[in-house]
């Protein structure tokens, strides 16, 4: 089987070619011409010479993934279920906001992590995705994007899949995306989300890079947080905590706080009052992104009411913590994580 060059981090891929006997400069030119000229035939990488170029059609490709299923949003939004080699499906989201175009990328083939409001984990993980398959998911989208002159300027790490239990994957594409030769797209405009694996944010916190972290919070307590998020057994909310502190003191870098707001569960103000008091009681200088709820039919959750939305977020503020209320997107396609390959799965979506 031919190895897809899309992901390779320039180091990984400069290795790869000087194994191969040709100078240091060879991954650069491939990088160029597959993230700045938009190339992804080697036939056409002319300052290559013919018998490297031979070498790579024989044993190397850029392959993307094709596009199984594409919904568009009367607000701009698109959504793709697109298909790998093997067949495997996955998610990937454009919306577009008024600062750029931000995709929202998967990092597995469904996922093992059991969030109760979530579609995604209604599938169990197949499998890890490849950082060349989640290349492919921005690529694909660049090229729809193209006919209206855009491009992908943010990436969110934040669709079907927990980023952290596919580590390396995960960082070689983030790095790729992040190469001014690659797709340079600025450190401070990616943001890899978990839902709380506390060895990986370890880890991540000693990487070296201003990448963006996330963390799929939903609960200002292990109480509420045990009810909706299973891996909070694993890792409870004090170990989370000072996960996060020690992030913050090694990165020098803020994180976010996802927080979706599921009526009657999460959304008091007792609870906006509990989750400052977490967030002030170990010193952690965060940001809260209050997420409102996409209900997914298989789910008893629901969504919060535009009140308790701007009660909470507004309590969240007068205690001192940065808030902001995600932007909502795709209303009228299948706009929650992980929906529509549901859908198609089950035979519903085709
Ligand atoms: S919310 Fe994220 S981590 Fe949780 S089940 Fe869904 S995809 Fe997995």
């Amino acid at each position: 089987m031919k190895k897809n060059l899309l992901g390779y981090t320039l180091s990984q891929m400069t290795e790869e070619f000087v194994s191969l006997g040709q100078t240091k400069y060879r991954a650069k030119q491939v990088y160029t011409w597959v993230y700045q000229k938009h190339v992804l035939s080697f036939a056409e990488m002319t300052d290559i010479s013919k018998d490297f170029r031979a070498k790579l059609e024989a044993e190397y490709c850029l392959d993307l993934p094709k596009i199984h299923t594409r919904q568009d949003a009367s607000d701009g939004t698109i959504k793709l279920l697109v298909e790998m080699e093997d067949g495997a499906k996955v998610e990937t989201v454009l919306m577009p906001y008024n600062y750029g175009d931000a995709i929202c990328v998967s990092s597995q083939v469904g996922c093992n992590m059991g969030c109760a409001f979530c579609a995604s984990g209604l599938h169990r993980r197949t499998r890890n995705l490849t950082a060349a398959e989640m290349m492919g998911e921005v690529l694909v989208m660049n090229e729809l994007l193209a006919e209206w002159g855009r491009h992908v300027t943010h990436i969110v790490v934040m669709g079907t899949g927990e980023p952290f239990d596919n580590y390396d994957n995960v960082m070689s594409f983030i790095k790729a995306a992040n190469d001014q030769f690659g797709l340079a797209i600025g450190a401070r405009h990616i943001t890899v989300s978990t839902c709380g694996l506390v060895d990986g944010i370890r880890k991540y916190g000693h990487e070296g890079i201003q990448i963006n972290l996330a963390i799929s919070l939903h609960a200002p307590s292990d109480q509420i947080r045990n009810q909706i998020m299973p891996i909070s057994k694993a890792y409870p909310m004090d170990q989370l905590m000072e996960a996060v502190k020690d992030y913050e003191d090694n990165a020098g870098r803020r994180v976010t706080f996802e927080y979706i707001l599921l009526a009657g569960l999460n959304d008091s103000l007792a609870c906006a009052d509990e989750l400052a008091d977490l967030i002030h009681h170990y010193g952690i200088f965060a940001y809260v992104n209050l997420i409102p709820y996409n209900e997914v039919v298989e789910k008893p959750f629901k969504r919060s009411s535009n009140n308790a939305i701007k009660a909470f977020a507004d309590r969240l503020m007068k205690r001192g913590i940065n808030t902001t209320v995600r932007k909502e997107f795709g209303g009228d396609i299948d706009a929650a994580c992980g929906q529509l390959r549901s859908k198609v799965i089950t035979g519903e979506g085709q």
